[in-house]
């Protein structure tokens, strides 16, 4: 498609260029006096001097050069010839001196600027335009001409911009004429001024110009920085540095309103800072407003390198919009970009509960059931209160929340008994939420019973609640284990069953929160059970458990990534896990975690 419309760009620039030199050497002739020649080169060193020196005009810097001031002025006052030597001249020096990036840029300049200057020339003459003095008579042949010069550049510029950028003619047309009509005005007053003054005074008029249209680019030039520095000012947060809230608000309603037309996907993200009030009262408000700094910092260098938007939507909350980016991907991005954040150091925060920087975010991809921005942000900061209330330090995707099904009663208990874990132990805390999330997606892809699915829904919760037997020392050991603490942690499944065990309707859970160790090589513990002697929501819970100490993150270390993880899954079917369940466990993976452009690399 690329390739296409370069193609296209490229046929077009060839056209202009061979009608542009043929109309050019049908009308120029060379036949000038000496001092034609010396008026030649002060015209050439004018357009030369004027278009290095254009002015600059705000908003969008667009600019405006009084080279065609120039060639309309000689035109009138001096005729056809001498205008298209003056172009010819000012066109070679200007492909000499300022090389574009792609060479073939000057001659097609030239080439439209032939066409404009002989339709205008032509259109000057058929209402009576008359060449040599100023006169009043000439005044419809005066705008005649330059209405003409005005709409050949509109076209032909319109198509170029249509051919490069593949936006719609019409638009292309509109984005031309935006903001030209008025230099449009301005250059044929300044053509007509400067007629009267060659024609009184060819060499003092030409300086006289010159030195005006030099001190207007420097004054507008100023104008400009100026209007720049206040608009970054309006636009920034003054703390971070990073965009702010408002100027975040208007950039975001513009998009979506482009995404409307272009239908490609848009993701937003809304970050917070986990306990960052506990970092100010520990540190202080002014290390807090450091943090606030550093951390704004690492977004944008993040966001910089993958071309999405990033804003410091208030206190400690971020937001990031990535154009072209569906939810997996922008999901993927955030959640890679909190592992960064976690594994950066930054002085203070050991005393968060992760021992490091962490953020809770939501995603979400724009879809046309979203009314408006404030719903699509609505949204977002929805998902990020789910990712607050999995655990924090997790990125949670908008409209994945898991479905209320009629375990709410067992499962209210079974969240405030593992609640004990957010005081003791915040990884196994984190991990139980994960394995149930992922027992609750992927046991609706299996052939289970309403029943065995609550069961593994709830096992896939619990299981590992023997381990708040496990002392603590040995639960957060940064090293190796001994042979001795490595038995004590093998005991949680035996400590699991028994805590289950003490209520009955518990008894149908029991055997996963025991079992999930075996191995269906039969080398697993407590018993060494093999193959189908395992529960098959055991097997089942086995392979999720394992995928999730795989993959699971800890500040300052190395992880297996998710298709690392599944590479590992398929290594040991058959030995440690049950390779029917992997298999479709590793598909379900794939197709909800990893985006298609990921796994065709793998
Ligand atoms: P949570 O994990 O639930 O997000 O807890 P939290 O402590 O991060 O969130 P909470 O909303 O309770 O507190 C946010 C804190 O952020 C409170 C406020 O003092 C602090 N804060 C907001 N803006 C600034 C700022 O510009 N500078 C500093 N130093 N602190 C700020
Ligand atoms: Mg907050
Ligand atoms: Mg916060």
């Amino acid at each position: 498609m690329k390739y296409r419309v370069l193609e296209n760009k490229h046929i077009y620039a060839a056209l202009i260029i061979l009608i542009g030199t043929i109309l050019f050497f049908m009308m120029v002739d060379f036949e000038f006096s000496l001092s034609d020649w010396v008026l030649i080169y002060a015209l050439v060193a004018s357009t030369l001097v004027v278009d290095h020196y254009r002015i600059q005009l705000p908003p969008e810097g667009n600019f405006l050069s009084m080279d065609s001031a120039i060639y309309l002025a000689t035109l009138f006052v001096f005729g056809l010839d001498f205008t298209l030597v003056v172009l010819l001249l000012s066109s070679i020096i200007h492909f000499i001196y300022f090389r574009e990036d792609f060479w073939w840029i000057s001659p097609f300049n030239f080439s439209l600027y032939a066409i404009m200057i002989g339709m205008a020339h032509f259109a000057y003459l058929s209402v009576g335009g008359t060449i040599g003095e100023v006169r009043i008579e000439n005044v419809l042949g005066y705008v005649f001409s330059l209405g003409i010069y005005f709409l050949i550049n509109l076209f032909l510029m319109a198509i170029f911009i249509y051919l490069m950028k593949k936006t719609g003619l019409i638009d292309a047309l509109k984005g031309v004429l935006i903001g030209a009509f008025e230099s449009y005005l301005c250059t044929l007053l300044l053509s007509i001024v400067l007629s009267f003054l060659v024609n009184m005074a060819p060499f003092m008029g030409l300086f006289l110009f010159v030195c005006i249209a030099l001190l207007l680019s420097f004054t507008f030039k100023q104008h400009f920085e100026l209007y720049q520095k206040v608009a970054d000012k309006a636009n920034k947060d003054h703390l971070t540095g990073l965009n702010n809230h408002g100027y975040f608000k208007e950039e975001l309603a513009k998009t979506i309103l482009e995404i409307k037309q272009s239908k490609e996907p848009l993701s937003l993200a809304m970050l917070d800072i986990d306990d960052f009030k506990k970092y100010n009262d520990t540190n202080g408000h002014l290390k807090g407003d450091n943090l606030l700094t550093f951390f704004g910092q690492q977004l944008e260098r993040e966001c910089v390198a993958n071309q999405h938007i990033v804003a410091r939507y208030g206190g400690e909350e971020f937001v990031i919009l990535m154009k072209r980016t569906n939810e997996l991907d922008a999901a993927h991005f955030i959640d890679s970009l909190r592992k960064k954040i976690n594994d950066t150091y930054y002085e203070g925060v050991e005393i968060l509960p992760y021992g490091c920087l962490s953020f809770s975010a939501g995603v979400i991809e724009w879809n046309s059931e979203i009314q408006s921005s404030s719903e699509f942000l609505s949204h977002a900061d929805q998902a990020m209160y789910y990712a607050k209330a999995q655990g924090k330090n997790n990125t949670h995707v908008y409209g994945k929340e898991i479905e209320a099904i009629s375990i709410e009663e067992p499962m209210e208990e079974m969240e405030q008994q593992l609640k004990i874990f957010l005081a003791r132990d915040i990884y196994t805390y984190r991990h139980s939420k994960r394995v149930f999330k992922y027992a609750v997606e992927f046991s609706k892809l299996l052939d289970l019973k309403d029943y065995e699915r609550k069961v593994l829904m709830l096992g896939a919760l619990i299981h590992d609640i023997g381990k708040l037997e496990v002392p603590r020392e040995i639960i957060s050991k940064k090293g190796k284990l001994t042979k001795e603490e490595w038995e004590l942690v093998k005991n949680h499944v035996t400590w699991g069953k028994q805590i289950v065990e003490l209520h009955d309707k518990n008894k149908d859970i029991s055997p996963l929160v025991e079992l999930h160790h075996e191995r269906y090589d039969g080398k697993g513990y407590p018993h060494g059970l093999k193959g189908e002697e395992i529960p098959k929501l055991a097997r089942i819970l086995c392979i999720i458990d394992s995928f999730d100490a795989m993959t699971t993150e800890r500040p300052y270390q190395k992880t297996k990534t998710f298709q690392e993880a599944i590479v590992e899954l398929r290594a040991c079917a058959g030995t440690q896990f049950d390779p029917y369940f992997v298999e479709g466990f590793i598909d379900y993976i794939e197709k909800n975690y990893i985006s298609v452009e990921t796994v065709d690399t793998v």
